[in-house]
């Protein structure tokens, strides 16, 4: 028997729902493609096995091209607007980088993906809350959709379904992504804290061996936590000992811990299949140098709408990889020589890169989104032999934590 349950305020069948594209996962890959492609004016329906608005395991960094790729006002949504950024290692040696204004901004994305979803539905969008993809068959012009709730029919199944993506093991085979964990605490500090910290990101590369430890302020707490590109194991011990070197993470009203995984890398280098494509996390699209998603998920949606408005809804059209491969994959693997560059030997990068005046105002545009990974990678390597020459002593900041 059908399932029934509440869509836009009406009891309906679910045998009725016919979409042309059945998006899986209302994170920012599949909310924003969902508004991108009700806005060519084509049936969306976008299901999450969760509740909304629901928790998301992110630091809620949100860089400036991700600002400018959504292309709207974030409202109150919007955190922090970040104006700086502290880079440290082990709490010595702290620079203050002053970026250009909203290089990036924080969220939390409970509220940012809330207010995604909130927009694809007034662009005509239908979500299904509560409702989980379990497996789906391909005919010759729909696939057939099982869901915890019933089934469901469309044309072209997208799966935005993050890390753990179910479509993506079902259909795709289990080993087709390879990630790293990430662990994160939420920090509500002593009073006063948050404005003495003031509207800066601060980035330790001694975070974590071969990676690095994250300070990003919110409203009324911080969002601290480690990452490193190689993988690794202990992530809560190197996090407490991060918080432990921080003054301003010291006596908090409350800390709550949790952690995840990152996608860094599709083995196979396989998007779509059939009527099936991949997008975001699930396609194991985040970038390896800051571990940064978010942006990566929202372009893989723009481009995913990019490919369906030239080539339509056919099963046969190969332009959504054919667009990745070309306007992301090698950001992407530019990305990810720069993770093993600086995190391979961390003292010595920051000594001489990360400190480098050219080099982090260069950094600072890959966040902006003036400077591509390609672009940064190339200028750092040419000049590395100067670079690596022994450097002046930093003219260093004040430690904006003690
Ligand atoms: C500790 C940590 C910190 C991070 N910090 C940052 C950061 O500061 N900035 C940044 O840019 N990136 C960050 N990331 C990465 C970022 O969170 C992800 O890359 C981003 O969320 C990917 O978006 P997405 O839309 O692809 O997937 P997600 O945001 O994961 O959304 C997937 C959605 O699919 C739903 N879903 C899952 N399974 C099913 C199913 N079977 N059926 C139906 N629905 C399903 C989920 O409920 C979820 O709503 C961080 C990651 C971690 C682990």
């Amino acid at each position: 028997m059908p399932g029934r349950m509440a869509w836009g305020g009406a009891a309906m069948s679910f045998d009725d729902t016919v979409a042309d594209v059945l998006v899986v996962g209302a994170g920012p890959a599949g909310s924003h493609l969902a508004y991108l492609l009700a806005e060519q004016g084509l049936r969306v329906t976008i299901i999450d096995k969760q509740a909304f608005p629901r928790a998301k395991v992110c630091g809620g960094g949100l860089s400036r091209k991700a600002m400018d790729l959504l292309g709207f006002d974030l409202g109150p949504a919007m955190h922090r607007a970040i104006g700086g950024a502290i880079l440290n290692y082990r709490n010595r040696d702290a620079i203050l980088k002053e970026v250009e204004p909203m290089a990036a901004c924080t969220v939390v994305r409970s509220e940012f993906d809330q207010l995604l979803l909130d927009r694809a539905c007034a662009k005509g969008v239908r979500f299904l809350a509560e409702t989980a993809f379990v497996d789906a068959t391909e005919g010759a012009d729909a696939v057939s959709v099982t869901t915890s709730r019933g089934l469901l029919r469309c044309r072209l199944l997208l799966a935005a379904d993050g890390a753990a993506s179910a479509v993506r093991n079902k259909l795709f085979g289990k080993d087709l992504v390879a990630y790293v964990p990430a662990m994160e605490a939420t920090v509500w500090p002593a009073p006063g804290t948050l404005e003495r910290f003031g509207d800066r990101a601060l980035f330790d590369f001694d975070g974590m061996p071969r990676g690095y430890g994250w300070i990003f302020p919110k409203r009324d707490h911080f969002n601290v936590g480690v990452y490193s590109p190689f993988g690794g194991t202990a992530l809560r011990q190197h996090l407490d000992r991060f918080i432990a070197a921080y003054a301003s993470l010291q006596q908090p009203s409350r800390v709550e811990y949790q952690g995840y995984v990152i996608p860094l890398q599709n083995r196979r280098q396989l998007y779509q299949r059939g009527r099936v494509w991949l997008l975001g996390d699930a396609a194991g699209l985040a970038e390896a140098l800051f571990g940064e998603g978010i942006y990566f998920a929202l372009k893989s949606a723009t481009i995913a709408a990019k490919a369906i408005a030239a080539d339509g809804l056919r099963a046969e059209s190969a332009l959504y990889s054919r667009l990745l491969r070309l306007e992301l994959l090698p950001e992407l693997r530019a990305a990810a020589w720069m993770a093993r560059l600086i995190y391979r030997f961390p003292k010595l990068a920051f000594s001489h890169l990360v400190l480098n005046q050219q080099i982090n105002h260069d950094f600072a545009g890959l966040i902006s989104g003036q400077m591509g990974y390609r672009h940064c990678l190339l200028k750092t390597a040419l000049g590395l032999p100067r670079w690596l020459l022994p450097s002046k002593a930093p003219g260093s900041a004040a430690d904006h934590s003690r």
